[in-house]
């Protein structure tokens, strides 16, 4: 009998639950809205307990605890989400199937996704960066996603304000960080409440997205030197983004160090919404494989 591997996609507004073979083939999936966790959670149960599975990966909304030397590893942490906040989730889930699990952020398992079956197939590292209600990065390194003593929270790198920018930044805890200031309600708000993707092409705006995320693509670029930078998220599907980012990365870097070429280097998701899904298929075959 085929082996089977369970996924979770834990959002803010939906649950992606599926099961795939060792090939990744879909054999079910569903969404279930994100409600409080007793309902949620019962119904993400019920879905699994029709299958034998051998392992599941989960890449969860966060603030997640991923540190395994912590008291509440498995739990959401310190979202303002009603009835999410010190859940945990891996627990909840562990108690009902004893199988290896892997646990990640969101955008950790879209990154891996992207780098094993994505926009960054056969490099060993990327960033996954996804632009729409919140900003969030994901990283994987040496084939691995990036943990340490908590996860990289890459939408809330400090920025430098663009020089005609005069909107302040809507981040509760830092008004002008990445999130603050490029998020697509940055965008809406700094236009008066014009919907972001009803905002012209060739207005001003764009270029100040650009030069904000192009900010980040330099940061990350001089610390951790990625092969590859991927956007994902309902604002980079705003296709003429591309040619701006590069463009004021190039400024903004300076040349200081090399990078591969920009068009290779800074790039759309290719998986699109099914990032994360794979990515958690991808994690729990390489848990089941470790056990
Ligand atoms: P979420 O982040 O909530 O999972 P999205 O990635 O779709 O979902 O992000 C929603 C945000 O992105 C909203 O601010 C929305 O206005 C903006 N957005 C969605 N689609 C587009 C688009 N095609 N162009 C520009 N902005 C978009
Ligand atoms: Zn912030």
């Amino acid at each position: 009998m085929a082996k089977l591997y369970g996924a979770i996609e834990a959002g803010g507004t939906k649950f992606v639950c599926a099961v795939a073979d060792e090939e990744l083939n879909i054999v079910e999936r569903i969404s279930i809205p994100t409600e409080l966790p007793a309902e949620t959670m019962g119904k993400v149960i019920s879905f699994f307990e029709k299958y034998q599975l051998v392992a599941m990966g989960i890449a969860s909304f966060g603030p997640i605890d991923i540190n395994s030397n912590s008291a509440t590893y498995g739990y959401i942490t310190n979202t303002p989400k009603v009835g999410w906040k010190n859940y945990d989730f891996l627990g909840t889930l562990q108690a009902k199937f004893d199988i290896p699990y892997a646990w990640t952020t969101d955008v950790n398992g879209a990154a891996y996704g992207e780098l094993k079956k994505g926009a960054a197939k056969g490099a060993a590292s990327c960033v996954y960066l996804t632009v729409g209600t919140g900003i969030g990065g994901g990283v994987v390194v040496n084939r691995q996603v990036l943990a340490g003593y908590g996860h990289p929270e890459i939408g809330h790198l400090i920025m430098r304000r663009h020089p005609e920018d005069k909107f302040g930044g809507k981040c509760p805890f830092h008004k002008d960080c990445l999130e603050g200031l490029a998020s697509g309600p940055a965008i809406e708000q700094r236009q008066g409440g014009i919907k972001a993707y009803e905002i012209p092409q060739d207005n001003q705006a764009w270029k100040i997205e650009a030069y904000y995320l192009a900010q980040a693509c330099v940061d990350l670029t001089v610390t951790l030197a990625p092969e590859k930078i991927v956007f994902g998220g309902g604002v980079s599907k705003q296709k003429q983004l591309f040619p701006l980012i590069r463009d004021s990365f190039k400024t903004q870097l300076n040349g200081y160090v090399p990078t591969p070429p920009l068009a290779e280097y800074i790039v759309p998701v290719a998986l699109g919404d099914d990032a994360g899904i794979i990515g958690c298929f991808l994690l729990a075959q390489e848990k089941e494989r470790e056990r």
